[in-house]
């Protein structure tokens, strides 16, 4: 059966998502809230620029928004067909994946939280991971529409559960990059060759992303290159601490790392990439984490 798939929210990640899925379907309905950009997207990618009343009524629906809310405002003003899926990609609050989900399936849809990562280079690629919560029976449903896109989709569990994995991984990409920072930040006050020093850590236990990628590509060279809002990260660690406090489980260094992160979006530049939360501490200790 031929299904007709749309993508609302061509931002960084929906942009180069939707543009996979016109390889595997003929009717891949795209639209944005500037709508330009939706226009613009059709003529490279060979997808179809509707309005948001037309992208509703396709089967599948992806969503990759900000937050929850920008998702909840939409479905509630244009509430999508009888029998259709829709799966959210935005990094979103598990409490509201768990409402909508309840909410949609008394009108016979299915609704997924699908959150991605891999960043735009994943997306680029079609090698996001995704995880997703809900049920199980409609991901396997929706599966063909996210393999152009991913190489891993995992139910991870029930509605919520998708948002809360990601939320989880991204509080361990802050928390690390934050580490990775201030143990530079101490090597270069004791006069370490810092570019060596990455050498050494990243082919030894302490590595990570942020070690391995983030580090030397988008700080080091001074670059921080915009394409993931640090204020999204800083909603993400709160989505996380949320997950801690709602369960009562004490997560002092998850609770430290959100309030960082917090202070460095609330502090730099709405438009800062995410690795340029290291500049906070650069201002606190008048040391560059810069390249020699
Ligand atoms: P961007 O800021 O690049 O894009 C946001 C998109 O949302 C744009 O299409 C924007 O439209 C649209 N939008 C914003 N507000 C509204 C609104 N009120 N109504 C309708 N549309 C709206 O975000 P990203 O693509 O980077 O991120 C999207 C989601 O994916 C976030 O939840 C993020 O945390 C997550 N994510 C991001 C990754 C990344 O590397 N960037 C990686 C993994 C997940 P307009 O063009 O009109 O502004």
């Amino acid at each position: 059966m031929t299904q007709s798939i749309a993508f609302i929210g061509m931002g960084a990640m929906g942009w180069r998502m939707a543009a996979h899925l016109p390889k595997a379907f003929s009717d891949v309905r795209v639209w944005n809230r500037t709508f330009s950009k939706a226009e613009a997207h059709a003529a490279e990618f060979g997808t179809k620029a509707t309005s948001i009343e037309q992208a509703v009524q396709a089967d599948i629906i992806f969503s990759c928004l900000p937050t929850s809310s920008e998702v909840e405002a939409i479905i509630s003003q244009y509430p999508p067909k009888n029998g259709s899926i829709w799966i959210d990609c935005t990094s979103g609050e598990p409490s509201s994946a768990k409402k909508v989900a309840e909410q949609l399936a008394a009108n016979n849809v299915a609704f997924l939280d699908a959150p991605v990562s891999g960043q735009t280079i994943g997306a680029e690629r079609g090698t996001l991971t995704v995880m997703v919560g809900g049920n199980k029976a409609a991901l396997e449903r929706a599966r063909s529409a996210m393999e152009p896109f991913s190489s891993l989709i995992e139910h991870v569990g029930d509605s919520g559960s998708g948002f809360a994995v990601k939320a989880v991984n991204n509080m361990l990409l802050a928390v690390n990059l934050w580490a990775v920072a201030e143990g530079f930040t101490a090597l270069k006050a004791h006069g370490v060759n810092i570019d060596s020093a990455l050498t050494c850590i990243n082919a030894s236990s302490g590595r990570s992303l942020a070690s391995e990628v983030t580090f030397p590509q988008r700080v080091l060279n001074r670059e921080f290159p915009l394409t993931f809002a640090l204020s999204l990260l800083a909603k993400d660690t709160g989505i996380a601490i949320d997950l801690a406090h709602t369960a009562k489980i004490p997560a002092p260094l998850l609770a430290l790392t959100q309030s960082l992160y917090r202070a460095a979006s609330s502090s730099l530049p709405d438009d800062s990439d995410f690795s340029a939360s290291v500049k906070l501490l650069e201002s606190w200790t008048g040391i560059e984490l810069k390249s020699n």
